[in-house]
């Protein structure tokens, strides 16, 4: 078999020392008549391993089609006299390679690949507005406008008091609650902004994905078997998870899933602020209250739930360690910045 890089090189070497249109016919007899070099090659395809065929094959229309412009090209340059400039072309013409055309976002594939691990058991997936009201933001996930958890949550406001950004993909799922009868199984992945100073590890603009599920009945042993589940199956069976309660106005009781930090397998780094683990989210058994606030009647239904820091999925799953690259423009891509 011929290696194409150094056939089109020999081509090129052969055109330079063209001296008429004549010769250039025999040139294209050599390459691609009826028993040409190219030509032959095709002949080739039998001996290629079946699974390569249609590369082989796909490769070889391209060369034989540059072959041919170069040729034709030369052609046309030769009767206008013009050889010297053509050959200035044809040698970008000649190194010509297959144009990079880019992956899909880290953060789009972490959340198709949740997506994915979370609809094998059941989950459907919805979105919300960006822009929401306090109401459906604070009101309905069980804080109410004057509770302290507020003054946490620096909020980017559209029209204070009532129309801002949301602060939380909980707010897809006072929607959710609202417009569906249970039982339902719901995740919900979504951008979230709060005032925030960006730095390594915190950005104004980020990620979250939220879940929840309501059913007659549930129980805390469902949430943590779901979360190990979602855990183990995005990062890897060997990955460490602890649980701690925690509160929250959403949840009752609550509890923070943690992760083992990935970078330093818990011995305390940069990326864990020295801690060994990282905080993935918040999960708990849904408050009542956010249910009657829904019309759910949290006599007959219960439901469980989380919201985890999508960004910290993506950052552990592709070992980025400073946040701002993920949505920095900078074209010399650092996922690591020291
Ligand atoms: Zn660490």
């Amino acid at each position: 078999m011929i290696n194409h890089q150094e056939l089109k090189q020999q081509i090129l070497n052969e055109i330079k020392e063209l001296k008429s249109e004549e010769t250039l016919t025999d040139l294209w007899r050599k390459y691609l008549g009826k028993d040409g070099i190219v030509t032959n090659e095709f002949k080739e395809i039998s001996n290629v391993k079946p699974e390569e065929r249609k590369e082989f094959g796909q490769n070889l229309n391209v060369l034989k089609s540059e072959v041919d412009t170069v040729i034709e090209n030369a052609k046309m340059a030769l009767k206008d006299k013009n050889l010297d400039v053509y050959l200035n072309q044809v040698q970008s013409v000649l190194v010509y390679n297959k144009p990079k055309i880019g992956h899909i976002h880290p953060l789009t594939q972490t959340i198709n690949e949740m997506n994915t691990i979370l609809k094998r058991i059941g989950y459907s997936v919805m979105d919300g507005p960006e822009i929401d009201t306090a109401e459906y933001n604070f009101e309905r996930a069980n804080l109410p406008i004057d509770h302290p958890a507020m003054d946490l949550q620096d909020t980017i406001y559209i029209e204070e008091p009532n129309l801002l950004l949301r602060t939380q993909t909980t707010a897809i799922e006072t929607h959710v609650l609202e417009q569906y009868e249970p039982p339902f199984k719901v995740v919900m992945p979504g951008r979230t902004y709060r005032n925030e100073k960006v730095t390594k590890t915190n950005h104004f603009v980020f990620h979250q994905y939220q879940l929840v599920c309501i059913q007659e009945k549930v129980s805390m042993a469902d949430l943590l078997a779901t979360i190990e589940y979602l855990f183990k199956s995005f990062l890897g069976e060997d990955t460490v998870i602890r649980f701690r309660n925690k509160y929250y106005p959403e949840v009752e009781p609550g509890v923070g899933p943690d992760m083992q930090c990935f970078n330093c397998h818990g011995e305390g780094c940069a990326v864990c602020k020295g801690r060994g683990w990282i905080e993935m989210g918040g999960a708990g058994i849904r408050h009542p209250n956010m249910l009657r606030m829904a019309g759910i009647d949290p006599e007959k239904w219960q439901g469980f739930a989380f919201g985890l820091g999508l960004d910290r999925w993506a950052m552990a799953k592709h070992k980025i360690t400073d946040i701002r690259t993920l949505l920095g423009g900078d074209l010399a891509y650092k996922p690591n910045v020291n």
